[in-house]
Parts: C-alpha cells; sequence; structure tokens
C-alpha cells in the first residue's frame, strides 16, 4: 500500500507571514508565503508484542518523539506482532514499504542476510556500551547499511537490553552434557552454539515462550532479563534462572526506516527521525537497567526463583564453542567475513580498555 500523505492546513503550517513595504506611497501589502506544508502519516511494525515493556515501548517512544519532534508533521502509528503483520515479518514489511519503520532485532533476518546477526549480538561478543561505540565510532554502521542497503533499508541501533539473563531451565546445567537434547528457544548464533553443543535450539516469537514452557514443547528459554521475563511469568514454569546471557551480552534492537520514504522527507525531518530514534537506542538501556535491578528482586525474593550461575567449565566450553561457531558463519559469506573482521578487531581492542575502566572499578567496588 502507497503511504498516504496529505496536505496539511495552512494554519497548522508555521505560516510566514511578512509585511512587505513596496513603496513609500503604498501602503503595506500582506504577502501570505507559507507553503502548506506536507505531513506524513508514517507506520511502525514491530516483532514485539504491543506496549511489551522496555521493547514494545521502546518502539513507541521513537514514534511519541518523532512525532512530537516534528510539531506533528510525521505522525507515527505503531503496530504490535500480528496486528498489521506477523513478528517475523516486519523485515519485508518495511523493505515493500507496506511500513515506514519497523523495530525488531537484526538477527531474526539471518536466514534472509547472514550478517544480520553480527548487528545485534555475537555470543561473548560486544556489551552495549562497547557495540555502541562500534557501531557509530567503530565502523559498524557503514557495514550495518552496506547489509541493509539492497533491501532499500536504512538500519539504526534502535535500543539496548544490555547484558541478558542465560535463561530459564527446569534442571541445574552442571557441565555441558546437561545441555545435550536440550530443547532450548535461543535465536542467532547463540542457537548455533547451542546445536553445536548438542542442544536443539529454537526459534519463537515471545509471545509464545510461556505457553510452550507450559506445554513442555520447550524445556529450557531464554528471553531478556528479569524486567521482561518477569512479565512473562516464566518463574511459573521454570525452577532455575541461569547467568550471564552469554549469548547476548548486550543485544542491539533495531530500527529500520524504508529509504523511499525517508528519501522523500526535508532534511530536517530526516535530521529528527534519524536523531529520534538515537535518543532512544540510549533511553532503553538506561530503561532497563533500572528496570531489570527491581523485577531480580521480585523474581527472587516473591517468588522464589533459584538463581543460578552457569559453572566456569560450561563458559569456557561454550565461549570455544562460540568462537568456532562465529569464525565459520562469518566464512560463509563475504558480508558476515567483512563485518567480523571489522567487529573482532575492535572487540580486541577495546577489551583492553573495558579491563582497565569499567571492569576494574566494578571489581573494587566490590570489595
Ligand atoms: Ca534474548
Amino acid at each position: 500500500m502507497k503511504r498516504r500523505e496529505f496536505i496539511g492546513a495552512i494554519a497548522g503550517a508555521t505560516a510566514a507571514t511578512a509585511l512587505t513595504a513596496c513603496g513609500k506611497d503604498e501602503a503595506p501589502v500582506q504577502v501570505t508565503s507559507a507553503a502548506p506544508q506536507k505531513t506524513y502519516e508514517w507506520k511502525m511494525v514491530t516483532t514485539w508484542p504491543k506496549n511489551f515493556p522496555g521493547l514494545g515501548t521502546g518502539a513507541n517512544k521513537i514514534a511519541e518523539l518523532i512525532t512530537e519532534m516534528s510539531g506533528g508533521r510525521i505522525n507515527v502509528k505503531v503496530y504490535g506482532a500480528g496486528e498489521l503483520v506477523g513478528a517475523f515479518e516486519v523485515f519485508d514489511a518495511v523493505s515493500r514499504g507496506n511500513a515506514q519503520l519497523g523495530h525488531a532485532g537484526a538477527y531474526y533476518w539471518k536466514g534472509k542476510i547472514p550478517s544480520a546477526a553480527f548487528f545485534s549480538s555475537v555470543p561473548f561478543g560486544l556489551t552495549a556500551n562497547e557495540m555502541n561505540a562500534w557501531l557509530y565510532y567503530g565502523g559498524g554502521m557503514e557495514l550495518w547499511e552496506e547489509a541493509y542497503k539492497p533491501f532499500g533499508l536504512i538500519p539504526n541501533p534502535g535500543g539496548n537490553s544490555g547484558t541478558q539473563m542465560g535463561g530459564w531451565f527446569n534442571k541445574e546445567i552442571n557441565s555441558v552434557e546437561d545441555l545435550k537434547g536440550l530443547k532450548m528457544r535461543i535465536p542467532g548464533l547463540g542457537g548455533e552454539v547451542l546445536k553445536r553443543a548438542g542442544g536443539i535450539p529454537v526459534t519463537l516469537p515471545g509471545g509464545e515462550l510461556f505457553p510452550s514452557m507450559q506445554s513442555g514443547a520447550l524445556d529450557a528459554t531464554e528471553w531478556v532479563g528479569p524486567y521482561n521475563d518477569l512479565a512473562f511469568g516464566f518463574y511459573k514454569v521454570a525452577k532455575y534462572y541461569y547467568t550471564p546471557g552469554w549469548h547476548e551480552p548486550g543485544t542491539t534492537m533495531e530500527c529500520m526506516i524504508n529509504e523511499a520514504a525517508f528519501n522523500e522527507l526535508p532534511a530536517d525531518l530526516q535530521s529528527i527521525v534519524r536523531n529520534a530514534i538515537k535518543v532512544a537506542n540510549g533511553d532503553m538501556l538506561a530503561e532497563y537497567t533500572a528496570r531489570n535491578q527491581q523485577a531480580l528482586q521480585t523474581l527472587i525474593n516473591k517468588h522464589g526463583v533459584e538463581l543460578r550461575n552457569f559453572p566456569d567449565s560450561v563458559l569456557k566450553e561454550l565461549k570455544t564453542i562460540s568462537e568456532q561457531v562465529v569464525e565459520e558463519e562469518a566464512k560463509n559469506d563475504a558480508l558476515s567475513a567483512k563485518v567480523w573482521a571489522s567487529q573482532k578487531a575492535f572487540r580486541d581492542q577495546v577489551v583492553k580498555w573495558t579491563e582497565v575502566s569499567e571492569f576494574a572499578y566494578v571489581r573494587a567496588r566490590g570489595l
């Protein structure tokens, strides 16, 4: 469907009404020079349940900011998963121009664009802070744009969950053997790692996870972190809550823009769209940090959830497998190889800074 647009009423435009003196003997003539301003009706489709805490509300925030900052010249209507298109149809819908914006996670499109997974999260890869550093200042955005260009899409980081949790299990994980035959919802590269460790990875949208755990169709699931996992009620269907989320150390959400729709906008509105998304990117991480710590206490103290650390031996083995999986994935596709080379070089450098700065401080604070 073609984007609806209409001409805004002159009264609503920032009309410039000028008084022009045409000559000393002539009365001033009032000239209305206001070109009626075009307004744009945009749709945003999302892979999240409507208004879902953090993810859905993060998408809402982008829409609200664009509408507010543009003074209503762009009106964005948000659709939750299944309202306009299904959760995993977001990419195609925005690519075709059925919606102008899409809020999702790039790793969902791994089957279409192998390199997409590197723009959301890589097992044992970058943290949220490091990911933003790579994207904005380390060459990441240029590569992401290259990956989405053939689909008529402009990518943007549109939020970050921070370090996720390892997931919900009904048995203790004491060795990698315990992962064998385990049917677990875990998307992207993390899923490939689980498969290599003998598990059975499943990709399902968030809304299907609770019933799948309840019916036993899934043995285990990861989702995000305490804030979101509490909202889905996983504590009712699983006993152990494992940390850390080795598979998603700082997952970047995305807000893709249909390129043709973006190119139709005047420069000031283009800047508003890009910067509204940028504001929301940082805002989501702040919200997750604030809410996760509250929700974790609720899960433990109110719902009796047992918090567990994956043993170091399990993490070491998963890390070794992760390195192999990521290298192999990168070799299968020319752009993935280029993206991974960039991200790996950045990781190997930034890890030294993170260790002497934030990590050293957090350690010191705990003494
Ligand atoms: Ca996750």
